[in-house]
């Protein structure tokens, strides 16, 4: 039995110790993604679900590293926000997708809202606000072509993140809820947050033909309509679930079934395709 524990120990301490080295690795690898331009920027269409008219698109960031190969973005940016790392990447982001959009407009792009996603620790960052006024001056995009992404957990300093919203939709850019339904504090963020969208957490979707899950996504998406907010459900696979959101009336979506996640080419390339 005492073997065995101190195997088990060791069992443990190994699997930790890959952890850690993972976990450092990363963060030494991505201390250098931007100058070594590994980081890209894929493109996700926002569609009306009544017309598949593309009505907007989210990016979403890619890393491929010389020695990790692609890491995902759910395990790379909760180690760029614990690092700090985030506000650098996070200003990556945002400068590359308001560019990306201007451009597309500058080449005969119908007019589109790009959705940008704002980790907590970049939210908060001191300079966030006049980095998203100056990169939009920079570039020259009219503020209602950016929508910012955040989360729930911004309410854990409701009253610094209801200053700050105000001030970006003051400025004309747009702010969505995004994997809403998922915090402990949905309703609460509908009173009292300035907001213009909500985002359906796509869990809610996966599991849409079970009844608690179809009136949860009911419910969410009358209250919206009713709080005069855009809806969008997110991670549509499949035309069943389509066809049930369609039912209650929600008038956008996202998800595999319309695209996955694209780069530019490909993003324009399908745009057209859908004109
Ligand atoms: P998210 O913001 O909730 O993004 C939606 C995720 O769902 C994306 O995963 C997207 O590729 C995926 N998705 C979209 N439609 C479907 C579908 O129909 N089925 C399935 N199974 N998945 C679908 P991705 O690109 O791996 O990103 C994961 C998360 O990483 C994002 O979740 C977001 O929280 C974070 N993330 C990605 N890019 C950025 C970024 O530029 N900045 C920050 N702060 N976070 C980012
Ligand atoms: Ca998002
Ligand atoms: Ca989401
Ligand atoms: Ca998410």
């Amino acid at each position: 039995a005492k073997a065995s524990g101190r195997n088990q120990f060791r069992f443990y301490n190994d699997e930790l110790n890959q952890m850690m080295t993972r976990k450092m690795l990363i963060e030494n690898e991505l201390r250098l993604a931007i100058e070594n331009n590994e980081l890209i920027l894929y493109y996700q269409p926002k569609v009306d679900v009544a017309t598949r008219r593309v009505i907007g698109m989210e990016a979403l960031l890619r890393w491929n590293n010389s020695k990790l190969g692609f890491v995902s973005p759910v395990e790379f940016i909760p180690v760029a926000e614990d690092t700090g790392l985030i506000v650098a990447i996070g200003e990556w982001v945002l400068k590359t997708a308001v560019r990306q959009n201007k451009d597309w407009q500058d080449h005969g792009l119908p007019g589109l809202c790009i959705s940008v996603n704002v980790s907590v620790n970049q939210f908060r960052n001191s300079d966030f606000i006049k980095t998203v006024k100056e990169t939009l001056n920079e570039i020259k995009l009219s503020p209602e072509y950016l929508e910012l992404e955040i989360t729930e957990s911004i309410m854990q300093n409701i009253d610094e993140s209801v200053e700050l919203l105000k001030e970006l939709r003051l400025m004309g850019v747009k702010v969505a809820i995004d994997d809403f339904g998922t915090g402990y504090s949905s309703l609460h963020i509908l009173k009292e947050l300035p907001i213009d969208t909500i985002k359906i957490d796509k869990t809610f979707i996966d599991d849409i033909s079970i009844n608690a899950d179809r009136s949860i996504v009911k419910s969410i998406i009358d209250m919206g309509i009713n709080l005069n907010l855009q809806v969008v459900a997110e991670g549509i696979e499949h035309e069943h679930q389509l066809q049930a959101i369609t039912k209650y009336n929600c008038t956008y979506g996202q998800g595999y079934l319309f695209l996955k996640p694209v780069t530019a080419n490909e993003f324009e390339h399908y745009v057209k395709s859908t004109r």
